[in-house]
């Protein structure tokens, strides 16, 4: 399996809880996606022409991209990739984005599957949030997209923010079951270091959110995914009828994959790397570079995965799905830990598998790094 990712660096408003690579100037966005077009260009060979299984438009918020930007983007890629004929093409999207004339040129483009961020559909959460759309635009985009045949839909749901009731919470579930959608990713709410929500708490403007308040929506989620027919099949994410992301799937498993732009991560199976996260080093880098020796020097950084990472790695991205782990891959040195939190209810193994029961996955982080290799 290998996938592309590339990542549009420009919001419109700064979410107070992201600490993502974004910049939120728009008047460059033409030189970025010409700059992108050139490092797909020098960066081609990356994936040793595998043929791609998925491209993810992700950001910062690519639904910012116009009609012509979107089309030299696919130009480019269809011309420097091959492809297989059940290529998923995902781009991540915001409500206020999607009007119909928008959707209606997207739905002429080679994307089949729409990630909308809805965060929540209560105006005093998307609000407080800072989202740059409002609880009307969260509906009329998934309705829109749906009536213009958009059938591959996510919506992201946050739960556990501070305006986030139970009752909006199991509000906000109602409606995204009520349309059906096939795959739907909550996320608990996180204080991310320089983010507005970090500074508020820090100078004491706000109370941290409750974790018990955040576990016990999470719990509802996961009942509720039981009742609705839901497969929950990673920590965040659920689908309905196998149709899981195949995008995010191949980064769970191991695949190999490519990123472009600013921030942008890459990784082929033996070492990773990562794009300079700064939106006008990047475009001065790609203007200069000569060819892949320039980006080597200065576009990116790369690791070698060491045996310790692979297996931290495969620990931590196999017991996130629902289909854990090989109790053989565990070292043996935690054999007693693992019995213990089996007898706990935190754990279940079955078949030779280990996976998270849904006690487990309420304290997920701490089970996996205490499996880690230090
Ligand atoms: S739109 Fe997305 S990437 Fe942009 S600030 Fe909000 S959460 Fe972050």
């Amino acid at each position: 399996m290998a996938g592309i990712y590339i990542h549009i660096p420009f919001c419109k408003k700064a979410c107070h809880y992201c600490n993502f690579h974004f910049s939120t100037q728009l008047n460059y966005v033409e030189e970025m996606v010409n700059a992108i077009i050139k490092e797909i260009d020098i960066r081609s060979s990356y994936l040793s022409a595998q043929p791609l299984d998925s491209i993810y438009f992700g950001g910062g918020t690519p639904s910012i991209l116009g009609e012509k930007q979107l089309g030299k983007l696919f130009e480019r890629i269809y011309r420097s990739f091959s492809f297989r004929d059940s290529m998923e093409i995902t781009l991540e999207a915001n409500p206020d984005d999607l009007s119909r004339e928008k959707l209606d040129m997207l739905s002429r483009t080679p994307i089949n599957r729409l990630s909308i961020g809805i965060q929540s559909f209560d105006q005093e959460d998307l609000t407080w949030m800072n989202r740059s759309h409002d609880a009307i635009q969260a509906v009329a985009s998934i309705q829109t997209a749906q009536e213009l045949g958009f059938e591959n839909l996510n919506i992201d749901l946050i739960f556990g923010g501070l305006t986030t009731t139970m009752e909006k919470w199991k509000k906000n579930l109602d409606i995204a079951n009520d349309f059906d959608l096939p795959h739907i990713s909550c996320y608990g709410l996180t204080i991310e270091e320089r983010t507005v929500l970090h500074g508020w708490i820090k100078k004491k403007k706000m109370a941290k959110p409750d974790d018990e308040i955040a576990a016990n929506q999470y719990i509802y989620l996961m009942e509720y995914a039981k009742v609705s027919g839901w497969e929950h099949y990673e920590i965040s994410n659920f689908c309905k009828n196998g149709q899981r992301a195949k995008h995010n799937t191949s980064y769970w498993e191991g695949a190999s994959y490519a990123g472009f732009g600013p921030s942008a991560h890459s990784f082929d199976g033996m070492t990773r790397q990562w794009n300079i996260a700064n939106n006008q080093i990047y475009l001065r880098i790609i203007e200069q570079a000569k060819g892949l020796e320039d980006l080597e020097k200065n576009l990116f950084q790369t690791e070698i995965l060491s045996d310790r990472d692979k297996y931290n790695e495969g620990i931590l991205l196999g017991l996130r799905q629902s289909s854990g782990i090989a109790e053989t891959t565990i070292n043996p040195g935690y054999e007693e830990q693992l019995s213990t939190w089996i007898q706990n209810g935190l754990l279940i193994k079955k078949e030779g598998r280990i996976f998270l029961s849904d006690l487990g996955k309420l304290m997920a982080d701490q089970l996996i790094s205490a499996l880690f290799l230090i």
